[in-house]
C-alpha cells in the first residue's frame, strides 16, 4: 500500500479504451482509495434509454428522458465474488450489459445532453466528497473536480486501443470485428471532444500518459514516480 500525506482526489480522463478503468482501479488498490467509474453512470442511463425506446438510432427523445431521469435509480454495489463495484440500474445488476457494443454505440449521444451531465456530475461530486478517491471519465479534471490533487490525461494510438478492446470483447464472448471496434472508439472520441457540454479535453494542469507501448506494471511505476514528484520535500 502507498501512503499519501492526506486523502487525495485523483482525476483520470482521456480517450476511449485507453485502459483508464484498469489503471484507475489499480491505483485505487495501491492507495486504499475508492475507485469510481463515471462512464458506468452514463452507460446505465443509456441502457435505460435503449430499453425504453428513448433513443432510436442517433435520435434521443430528450423530453421523455428529462421526464424519466429523476425516477432512474443508479448505484454501485460491491460484488462479493469479484470485489469490484457493479452498476445497478433500478435495482438490477447491469454491469455486463452496459459494457456491450449496443450501449457503447449509443452512449455518446446520451452523454452529450446537458441535463444528463448535470445530474451525473452532482452524483459524482457527492461520491467524491470524502476524498480518497480515484475517478475516471472524460471531464473529471476539467468539470467534476477542477481542484483535484492529481490529474492524468490518458491516450494511446487508436489502432492499439482498438486491438486491446477487441481482444477483451472476444474473450468475453462478444461477437464483433476489429473494424467495428475501431470505428466505435473513433466515433466516441469525436463526439466526446466536439460536444458543447463539457467536451473531452486535457485540463491545463493534467499530466499526459500515453500508454501505447506500456505494460500495466510500467504504468504503475510511472504513477509512483508522479506521486513521489508531487510530495517530494521542497529541499530535495
Ligand atoms: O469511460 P467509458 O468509455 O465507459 O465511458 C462511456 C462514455 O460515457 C464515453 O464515451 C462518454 O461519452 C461518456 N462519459 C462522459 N463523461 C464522463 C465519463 C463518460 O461523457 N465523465
Amino acid at each position: 500500500m502507498i501512503y499519501t500525506p492526506r486523502p487525495l482526489i485523483i482525476a483520470i480522463d482521456g480517450h476511449s479504451s485507453t485502459g483508464k478503468s484498469s489503471f484507475a482501479r489499480a491505483i485505487a488498490g495501491e492507495l486504499g482509495y475508492i475507485y469510481i467509474d463515471s462512464g458506468a453512470m452514463y452507460r446505465a442511463i443509456t441502457l435505460f434509454a435503449i430499453r425504453n425506446k428513448i433513443i432510436i438510432d442517433e435520435y434521443v427523445d430528450e423530453e421523455e428522458l428529462k421526464q424519466q431521469l429523476d425516477s432512474i435509480e443508479i448505484m454501485f454495489t460491491k460484488n462479493a465474488r469479484t470485489g469490484r463495484n457493479d452498476m445497478f440500474l433500478n435495482n438490477e445488476n447491469v454491469e455486463e450489459e452496459i459494457r456491450g457494443i449496443q450501449v457503447s454505440e449509443k452512449v455518446s449521444f446520451i452523454s452529450k445532453i446537458a441535463f444528463v451531465r448535470k445530474k451525473m456530475v452532482a452524483f459524482q461530486r457527492k461520491m467524491g466528497e470524502k476524498k480518497g478517491v480515484v475517478m475516471d471519465g472524460r471531464d473529471i479534471g476539467t468539470v467534476v473536480f477542477p481542484d483535484a490533487d492529481i490529474k492524468i490525461f490518458m491516450t494511446a494510438d487508436p489502432l492499439i486501443r482498438a486491438e486491446r478492446r477487441f481482444r477483451e470483447l472476444i474473450e468475453n464472448g462478444v461477437s464483433t470485428s476489429l473494424q467495428e471496434v475501431e470505428h466505435n472508439i473513433l466515433e466516441r472520441d469525436f463526439i466526446d471532444q466536439n460536444r458543447s457540454e463539457s467536451p473531452l479535453r486535457k485540463a491545463d494542469d493534467a499530466v499526459t500518459l500515453d500508454n501505447s507501448y506500456m505494460s500495466q506494471e510500467e504504468q504503475m511505476e510511472w504513477f509512483k514516480n508522479l506521486l513521489q514528484q508531487k510530495f517530494k520535500p521542497a529541499h530535495s
